[in-house]
């Protein structure tokens, strides 16, 4: 009943925006947690909506005032989820919806262990997995090779998790996350 942050996970490529997209399409209470991030924006990405996208001198900024919930440096670039973000969210009565790798999960949850539900998203195996990234043309090789070294470390992590959903066929990835929400948010 109080779950009230809800944290997405997995390995880049696992389905994270796609499921978080269908989150925010069905349910008109749940907000996004915008990430701040130093990467550059993919040219789908728009400042403010996925990302706040910054300098590292900006971020590094953000650090040094206690700006941040958690932040990690992923791939090389730093990420982080900013104290304003889940604030604003409590005051305006929404629930949160966040898009975070494991170890940033795993800080929600101690930060925020009552409210935190963590959903970690698994594809059903490596080469689909590799398939997909390569398929969604985001990623320079170097980039690519950088998110797929780190699966082995996300992966060990799963069970820490509250649900392990593997992302096979997508309908019924959305359905089965769609289930979770409403059991563990919207009714119990
Ligand atoms: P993440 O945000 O975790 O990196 P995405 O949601 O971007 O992952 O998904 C990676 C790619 O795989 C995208 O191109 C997406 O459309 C595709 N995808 C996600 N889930 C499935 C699925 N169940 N079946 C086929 N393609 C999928
Ligand atoms: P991408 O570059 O694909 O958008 O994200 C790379 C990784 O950073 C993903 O695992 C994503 O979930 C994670 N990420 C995005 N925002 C945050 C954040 O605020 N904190 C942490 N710890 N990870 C984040």
């Amino acid at each position: 009943m109080n779950k009230k942050l809800i944290v997405l996970s997995a390995p880049s490529g696992g389905g994270k925006t796609t499921v978080a997209k269908h989150l925010l399409s069905t349910f008109s209470n749940i907000k996004f947690s915008i990430s701040a991030t130093t990467r550059q924006k993919r040219e789908n990405e728009i400042n403010g909506r996925d990302y706040y996208f910054l300098t590292k001198e900006e971020f590094q900024e953000k650090i040094n005032k206690n700006e941040f919930v958690e932040y990690e440096e992923i791939y090389g670039n730093y990420y982080g989820t900013l104290h304003s973000e889940i604030n604003e969210a409590i005051k305006n009565n929404k629930i949160l919806l966040f898009d975070v790798d494991v170890k940033g999960a795993l800080s929600i949850k101690k930060a925020y262990p009552k409210e935190a539900l963590l959903i970690f998203l698994m594809s059903p195996d490596f080469e689909t997995l590799q398939k997909r990234l390569r398929e969604r043309q985001t990623e320079t090789e170097e980039q690519f090779n950088k998110r797929i070294e780190r699966v082995k470390m996300e992966l060990d992590m799963k069970d820490k998790f509250d649900f392990v959903v593997i992302n096979d066929k997508l309908e019924q990835t959305l359905k089965e996350v769609e289930n979770i929400v409403r059991n563990n948010i919207f009714q119990s």
